[in-house]
């Protein structure tokens, strides 16, 4: 039975924007077969040809932007002005990338005997296997496989279904660049694919759910392949009374509500701290009631929007208190009001798993230290956002948070593309995103010795 890939605007479910044949797992043997055969000839292609093809990649994203940004909006709901950020980041990465074949791949030392040298020299895989979410379509996808290439891997692709038309667009251009199909390959395909992939690679990168990353890299550790993993984040905001509310208030609407809620360092939780919840309570309520669609956007599909309002609507039923939002409009796409709510029972999956959506819940906490405790009441720890005017309270935060991103007036959602990523606890598996971290997970250390050929 032929199985048919499809991916349908959000805001236009009658759009479907691509239909690809699903290639099954065979495929995706085959395609990594052929990475291996064309990865030593990427190696010694040498670090000038590996930095020029990253650095034409780079151009190309800038050459086409307009069109990739229309392509992000049209394929997963994004609204302009986020799109249009993602695709200068993904510039911004491939440039980055394109710098890092020239930085020292190791270190000299001296021998504890005297004559002779120890080198430490890291060297590449083989073929990255790369899975992606489709939240950021284009950014993490290349955030994966520029700092793989760059070291000398090739890279095997497997995109989110929902996100396979922009991932086969960058394959298109990194063709274009000189990234041959062997050396950069996009497989769409679900989960067959993925886990195909998982199975045959020698260094796999992953982002998506909690579930499915548990079960990769299970897997991968299972085969003996190094594995890391970005899983899904419950991501509080802890507002102090000395705050600025109303930046506060602007910040938060932004991560809870921007693109409909559908990142992994969205805000889920607002913890406000003793006299700051009154006033923070009405500026958010505020402030959510405008965000309109150049900042929320529809959700992914239908089943989303449903998940989202039964899951507000059972908060309810258990004795929650919807504030304002949660209600599905009368309209084309898929959209949901941003929904705040607060006194929702501890043990409710809005209060204990990633949702995903725009939705967050109120806490009052009575003091920093029952904040920060409520702000790591979770496994689920990745980005935790802190509203204060104090220096000792950011140090506290800094000190006590477990989250892999702590950022101090600031909203939860935001990444700079050249530091590590990654969360902390049940939020990630393996060495960090991103940066210089990137390039040391795509290599392995080698420690050679070289000793005077005259016995001494
Ligand atoms: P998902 O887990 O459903 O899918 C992620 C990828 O895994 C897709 O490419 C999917 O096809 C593939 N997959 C599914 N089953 C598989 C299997 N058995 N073996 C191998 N691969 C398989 O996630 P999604 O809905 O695409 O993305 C949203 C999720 O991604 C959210 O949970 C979000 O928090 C997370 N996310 C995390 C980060 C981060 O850096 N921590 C960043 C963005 C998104």
């Amino acid at each position: 039975m032929v199985v048919t890939i499809t991916s349908y605007n959000p805001a236009d479910p009658a759009d479907l924007v691509v239909a690809v044949e699903e290639p099954g797992a065979e495929a995706v043997r085959a395609a990594v077969a052929r990475a291996r055969a064309a990865q030593p000839g990427w190696l010694a292609a040498g670090a000038g040809a590996r930095s020029a093809a990253l650095g034409r990649l780079a151009e190309a994203v800038e050459a086409h932007a307009d069109e990739l940004a229309g392509l992000i909006v049209r394929e997963v709901g994004k609204p302009l002005a986020e799109a249009r950020g993602e695709v200068a980041r993904t510039a911004a990465i491939w440039r980055y990338y394109a710098q890092a074949p020239f930085a020292p791949s190791g270190a000299v030392h001296e021998t504890a005997a005297g004559p002779g040298l120890l080198l430490t020299r890291r060297r590449p895989y083989g073929v990255a296997g790369l899975i992606a979410p489709w939240n950021f379509p284009l950014a993490i996808p290349t955030w994966k496989a520029a700092p793989a290439l760059a070291v000398g891997n090739t890279a095997v692709l497997k995109p989110a279904p929902e996100a396979t038309a922009c991932a086969l667009r960058l394959a298109e251009l990194a063709a274009g660049a000189g990234l041959s199909e062997d050396v950069f390959t996009v497989l769409p395909g679900g989960a067959e694919e993925g886990a195909a992939l998982v199975d045959t690679v020698d260094v796999v990168s992953f982002t998506g759910s909690t579930g499915v990353g548990r079960a990769v890299v299970r897997a991968a550790t299972e085969r003996g392949v190094p594995v890391q993993a970005e899983l899904g984040g419950l991501n509080a905001a802890l507002v102090l009374p000395d705050a600025d509310l109303g930046q506060a208030a602007a910040h938060l609407a932004a991560a809870i509500a921007g693109y409909a809620g559908q990142k992994c360092t969205a805000t889920s939780r607002v913890i406000a701290v003793g006299a700051a919840y009154e006033p923070l309570r009405d500026a958010l309520v505020k402030a959510l009631e405008l965000v309109d669609d150049t900042v929320c956007g529809p959700v992914i599909n239908a089943a989303a929007r449903d998940r989202l309002t039964a899951a507000v609507d059972s908060a309810v039923a258990a004795g929650a208190t919807l504030l304002t939002g949660g209600r599905a409009p009368e309209r084309d796409g898929w959209y949901l009001e941003p929904a705040l709510l607060t006194d929702v029972p501890a043990e409710h999956p809005l209060a204990r798993e990633e949702f995903f959506g725009p939705i967050a819940l109120l806490h009052a906490a009575a003091d920093l230290d029952e904040a920060i405790a409520l702000a790591n009441d979770t496994p689920h720890s990745l980005s935790t956002s802190v509203h204060s005017r104090s220096l000792d309270v950011a140090l506290a935060a800094a000190d006590r948070l477990d989250a892999g991103m702590i950022r101090v007036n600031a909203p939860s959602s935001g990444v700079d593309f050249h530091l590590p990523f990654g969360g902390a606890k049940g939020a990630a598996h393996g060495e960090r995103e991103q940066g210089q971290a990137a390039l040391d997970f795509y290599t392995v250390s080698r420690t050679v010795s070289l000793l005077p050929g005259g016995g001494a």
